[in-house]
Formats: structure tokens, C-alpha cells, sequence
């Protein structure tokens, strides 16, 4: 019992290729059980994990919580800068567990299953659009050396080939903003404005971009992304990310 307690803690501590090349047929949420099928959840994680419902808000992707086309916090957040949002999963509960190790602790091995059911969600509810690139949201320089990764980008590049579509880097991020979690709306739309910029204007104007990131909560940092390319003359812009908070 010990032992094998020791050797799941020791697998859940290999990380990213490394894992996948030592264990290639495990579920990359609990490492224990095999996947269902190369890059599948095994089948209780799926059931731990809430996909959204078929009819779902246009504005952010989520679930409609009412008989209005549109979800209360897209109504009350006003106009969306993209044309459409398409999320995977409702955030919470197992969801939120495995977003925060991918995000702090690591798990990067994550990253492909996340991504495959992005495209998959796209390919579902999106509509092409005349995609032309996938941009993932930034973050700050520092922040993602002092992770090694950015949790948006290894969702792009996955959901880039899946998709068929190039991921290119076309924001930056210009300076720090405060944690999110603690502001309200109009806060979080202060603390946002102006924090991005684009890395090059000639590589996004006339440009029809797919937006990447984990996690649609407000989407005020995500409507300050989709500004930034609109206002650099980005044809369109469209919103995918694994969850709707
Ligand atoms: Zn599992
Ligand atoms: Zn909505």
C-alpha cells in the first residue's frame, strides 16, 4: 500500500514529456488508471469533469442561465470585442484542481489532452471564419520564466495542430497588473487596459485570429487582448479557452 502510494506521488511528480514517455497510456489527470484511449481522460475523470452544455451563451462560450440568448454576466459585462467564445468545461470542482497544476505545479502533461478537447469544442461549436492564425494570451515575461512555460501558449501550439492553423506570439504583455481574483468588474477592466501591446502591427492588421487561453472568468483580461489586436487592425477576432469560471 505504502509502496504504491510512493510510486503514484513519484509519477505524479514527472512532468511533461518525460511522463508520457515513461507512462504513454495513463491518464494525465490522476496518472493511475489508463487512459481511455491515447490523449483521453480515463472514464472517472471524464465523469469528474463538467463539459458545458449544448446551448450555450455566444458572448463567452458558458452555459445560459436563463431564457435570454445571452448569459446574465454577458449582458451586464456589455459589449464582447470578439465575434464568438467557445469554452470546453465549466470551471470548478476537478476542473479547477487540474488547471492549477497545470498552471503552478508543472503539469504540462496536461497540456495535450486540454488542447485536443479544445479543438474539438471548436471544430463543435465554433465557426471557421477564415482563421488565418491562433494567438495565446501573454504573460509577463517574468512570470513565464519564472514557470518555464505559458499555460496559454502549450494550449495554442496543441490546438495549432490540431487545427491546422500557425500560432504566432502576436501579443505582448507591457507591465505588471494586480491579481485579478480579489477586483470587481470595473477593477478588473482598470487593471487590464493597456497592458498589452502587439509585438509587430504589420503581422496583425487585415488578420482573422483565433484567441487562446485557459480560463474565461470575467473576460476582461481577454477583452483587453482582443482590443489591443482589433485596435492593430486584426480582421476578427474569436475566443477559445478550456473553461468558463
Ligand atoms: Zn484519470
Ligand atoms: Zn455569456
Amino acid at each position: 500500500m505504502r509502496v504504491a502510494g510512493v510510486a503514484a506521488e513519484a509519477r505524479r511528480l514527472l512532468v511533461g514529456p518525460v511522463s508520457r514517455m515513461l507512462y504513454p497510456d495513463v491518464c494525465p489527470a490522476c496518472l493511475a488508471r489508463p487512459g481511455r484511449e491515447e490523449l483521453q481522460w480515463c472514464p472517472p475523470c471524464t465523469d469528474r469533469l463538467r463539459v458545458l452544455p449544448k446551448t450555450r451563451c455566444p458572448g463567452c462560450g458558458g452555459a445560459i442561465d436563463g431564457v435570454l440568448a445571452m448569459c446574465g454576466e454577458c449582458l451586464s459585462f456589455g459589449h464582447r470585442p470578439w465575434l464568438e467564445a467557445v469554452s470546453v468545461y465549466a470551471y470548478g470542482g476537478y476542473l479547477r484542481e487540474l488547471v492549477h497544476r497545470f498552471k503552478y505545479r508543472g503539469a504540462t502533461m496536461l497540456a495535450p489532452v486540454f488542447a485536443r478537447r479544445m479543438a474539438t469544442s471548436w471544430l463543435d461549436f465554433g465557426t471557421d471564419g477564415g482563421l488565418q492564425a491562433i494567438t495565446p494570451v501573454p504573460l509577463h515575461s517574468f512570470k513565464e520564466l519564472q514557470r518555464g512555460y505559458n499555460q496559454a501558449e502549450l494550449l495554442a501550439e496543441g490546438v495549432g495542430r490540431r487545427l491546422g492553423l500557425p500560432v504566432r506570439r502576436l501579443l505582448r504583455r507591457r507591465g505588471w497588473s494586480r491579481q485579478q481574483a480579489q477586483l470587481d468588474l470595473d477593477q478588473r477592466r482598470i487593471n487590464v487596459k493597456g497592458i498589452f501591446r502587439v509585438a509587430d502591427p504589420d503581422a496583425v492588421e487585415g488578420l482573422h485570429v483565433l484567441l487562446v487561453d485557459d480560463v474565461l472568468t470575467t473576460g476582461a483580461t481577454l477583452a483587453a487582448a482582443a482590443d489591443t489586436l482589433l485596435a492593430a487592425k486584426a480582421a476578427s477576432v474569436r475566443v477559445l479557452t478550456l473553461a468558463r469560471g
